[in-house]
């Protein structure tokens, strides 16, 4: 199955029921995930990729977040197969960490072995807010998703609060 890019979320999901569905070989055992009762849904998180709640199977991945990677299929899949090693490992031997274990399943599955995604190659959604200092030449901007309850300064131009460098705020959607 091609994972270099993927047209729509129905592919994504498609994808990532293939390797629910697969049976693997890990040191001798054959595991098949959805045999053993994990799912997959989605979520809208927008500042973390999946989540895999063990005591009920399930791997939530966020929609917003696959939504703007689905070009960047190759990295969406290395994501899928981190988790999917997770899931092996804690069925197997009831084991949840990034250990040498972890890691031999993931590349036993096609995994690079990496425990953390490049942050750089996955696109995050834009925060619903941003905060832009009014002083021209700093222009610092932070991204916030939930509207700030404080008013707050520029901690670029004074580490103090400042009333004359109040963040602007402007709403992205
Ligand atoms: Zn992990
Ligand atoms: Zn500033």
């Amino acid at each position: 199955m091609r994972t270099d890019k993927f047209k729509n979320l129905q592919q994504v999901k498609t994808y990532y029921n293939f390797l629910l569905n697969k049976t693997w070989k890990i040191d001798n055992n054959l595991i098949c995930l959805t045999d053993k009762d994990y799912f997959f849904t989605w979520d809208n998180a927008k500042r973390r990729f999946g989540q895999i709640t063990y005591s009920k199977k399930r791997i939530t991945i966020s929609k917003p977040i696959i939504l703007l990677n689905l070009k960047n299929g190759e990295e969406l899949s290395k994501v899928f197969l981190h988790e999917i090693a997770h899931c092996i490992q804690n069925e197997l031997y009831h084991v949840k960490s990034h250990n040498k274990q972890w890691k031999k399943i993931l590349l036993t599955i096609g995994g690079d072995g990496i425990v953390q995604y490049d942050s750089n190659s996955i696109i995050t959604p834009k925060g619903k807010y941003t905060l832009t200092c009014p002083n021209t030449t700093c222009k610092h901007k932070i991204e916030r998703y939930k509207f700030p309850k404080k008013v707050s300064s520029c901690g670029k131009c004074d580490t103090k609060f400042n009333k004359n460098k109040i963040f602007v705020i402007t709403k992205n959607y």
